[in-house]
């Protein structure tokens, strides 16, 4: 209470401003999930690896734009190319160079030939549901329990039900996450436990023929992180593929994050489709949907309209050229590896002989208040959200800005942070962990 005291004294400014965007802005905020409490805090900007609020105080940004900025705010080279391609025009509903060397590259990091873009990670994963109906002739979708793949219809069920909605393990329930999502589409998804191979398989045993294919984040993200278990990444391309069905990886969060070439190139399974998004544009809205000849073949012959007025738009595009060629280097993966490192074990002293586990997958970690990694959404459901809360909040009054979303949201480190950034989160760890024995 005290410390929730503290972060509304501090935000004279951000309290105004949100008052007035109350009147015009639905929920005063520009999306849902920018709301989350105790307020919004209004930034003013960003640079280097550090975000400014409206009421002047610096923050170490650990958010990164919900896992956006791993280069950074106003990195140098990604700014040259958006203002390079300011002067040149932004906009012409044609293909520009920049979109094939984007292409080039994802296809050199991902190990698949074709790709197309959008506009969001939303996008990036219609289009992957799309196209496994439309490549398999099918309609079933398997979805895992506690993954969030964006707001189109099929994907927002069981994204974060509550413990009385999940249903029997090993078979959860297909509950609806939003209003307006249709019984008739849920009807058509099968919902999986994380890591459970033997659930996939009895799906597709007691539907024969019908289910077009499988999405989910390889590494499980919007949950905490809640890495594969070995095998199982593999386990799930075998089975699909054995009963005709396909394979498709969001990698929206941890596509450029986890590895160069995501969680793809780092646990060595190619699915059939590859979603990209966050990270992708340098902080520009841009996603990307790669995968093999055979299923990007349907685009390729108009089997599938993979369509959009701002897809492959040249800002977009020259920002993600800039991103992926110049910021995004092997030495620039090597030094995320190497920061990380620091900052988990800086932590993992802090929190000794607490019951709390430190989950870092490349540029992205969390902090999770249990006693145990959670292995599936069933156990993330016992993260202690108080503990989560009162985490941020000291966080937050100790400037360090992390995503203010409980307990399931994770850090984000970019290639502009520095020791001294990740030694004040480890720092901040050391007064909450005082906090709490006083
Ligand atoms: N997929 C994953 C794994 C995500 O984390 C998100 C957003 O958080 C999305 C898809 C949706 O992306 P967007 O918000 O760009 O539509």
């Amino acid at each position: 209470a005290a410390q929730e005291k503290a972060f509304l004294v501090r935000q004279p400014r951000s309290r105004a401003l949100h008052e007035r965007a109350r009147q015009r802005l639905a929920g005063g905020a520009t999306s849902s999930w920018q709301i989350a409490a105790p307020q919004p805090v209004w930034l003013s900007h960003g640079v280097g690896a550090h975000v400014y609020d409206v009421d002047g105080t610096e923050y170490v940004d650990m958010h990164g734009g919900y896992g956006v900025s791993v280069v950074g705010h106003a990195h140098p080279a990604v700014a040259a190319a958006i203002r390079e391609r300011a002067g040149r025009g932004t906009h012409f509903a044609q293909p520009t160079e920049d979109a094939i060397v984007v292409a080039e590259e994802l296809a050199r990091r991902f190990g698949q030939p074709l790709w197309r873009f959008a506009n969001s990670g939303t996008e990036a994963t219609m289009d992957a549901v799309h196209l496994m109906r439309a490549v398999t002739g099918r309609d079933l979708i398997l979805k895992v329990e506690g993954c969030y793949h964006g707001h189109h219809d099929s994907v927002q069920v069981s994204v974060l039900p509550d413990a009385d909605e999940v249903g029997p393990a090993g078979r959860p329930a297909a509950s609806a996450s939003n209003s307006g999502i249709p019984q008739a589409i849920r009807d058509l998804v099968i919902v999986v436990g994380f890591n459970d191979l033997d659930a996939v398989h009895r799906a597709l045993v007691e539907h024969p023929g019908r289910v077009a294919g499988m999405i989910l984040e390889p590494v499980m993200m919007n949950a905490g992180i809640i890495p594969p278990l070995p095998g199982y990444l593999a386990g799930l391309a075998d089975l699909l593929h054995a009963h005709g069905a396909l394979l498709a990886f969001d990698e929206v969060k941890t596509g450029l994050t986890v590895a160069a070439g995501g969680a793809t190139e780092r646990y060595g399974v190619t699915p059939d489709l590859i979603c990209l998004a966050k990270a992708l544009g340098g902080g520009v809205p841009t996603a990307a949907i790669g995968g093999s000849d055979a299923v990007m073949g349907a685009i390729a012959d108009g089997r599938y309209d993979q369509v959009g007025t701002f897809n492959g738009n040249p800002l977009a595009m020259a920002a993600a050229r800039a991103t992926l060629t110049d910021v995004l280097t092997p030495a620039a993966y090597t030094r995320l590896d190497a920061l990380s490192a620091r900052l988990a074990a800086g932590i993992r002293t802090k929190i000794a002989g607490q019951p709390w586990q430190v989950v870092v997958v490349g540029a992205k970690g969390c902090l999770t208040f249990a006693p145990e990694t959670p292995r599936d959404y069933r156990d993330f459901l016992r993260v202690d959200g108080a503990l989560s809360h009162a985490h941020w909040l000291v966080q937050h009054n100790n400037g360090v800005f992390l995503p203010p979303w409980g307990k399931s949201e994770q850090w984000l480190i970019s290639v502009q942070h520095d020791e001294a950034d990740v030694d004040r989160f480890v720092d901040n760890v050391g007064l909450f962990v005082a906090a709490l024995d006083a």
